[in-house]
């Protein structure tokens, strides 16, 4: 059912062109989908080959591989531990764009309010 969906987008994801939502999505599924897992071995191995993952999705989340398949559930959990991370100081970035609007205006206010 899904799975059509998650086996399409085994290649994009190993290319890194995922956005962090739909990464996400797939490693939540191909974690607990012994096919879509399966089918995402098989890629994960022939990008391996190639040396293709070595500069892209791997080395994006620091991932230090040595060429083991089991690695490839290691480094599942690396990439969502990334975007957590990632989706953390986007959160802390807007909370501080906040804070400062907030000073900004009050400060506004009250250099107003010495006017009048
Ligand atoms: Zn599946």
């Amino acid at each position: 059912m899904e799975c059509r969906k998650y086996e399409a987008q085994v290649q994009n994801f190993l290319d890194g062109k995922l956005n962090d939502e739909q990464a996400e999505k797939f490693i939540l599924h191909v974690q607990k989908c012994d096919r879509c897992y399966d089918e995402l071995e098989i890629y994960f191995s022939i990008y391996r080959g190639i040396g293709r993952s070595d500069d892209r999705m791997i080395e994006d989340v620091d991932f230090e591989f040595d060429g083991t398949i089991e690695d490839l559930r290691d480094m599942l959990g690396q990439v969502l531990r990334e975007i957590e991370k990632r989706r953390t100081n986007r959160n802390i970035k807007l909370l501080i764009v906040f804070i400062i609007a907030v000073i900004l205006i009050a400060a506004i206010l009250i250099l107003l309010s010495e006017f009048i």
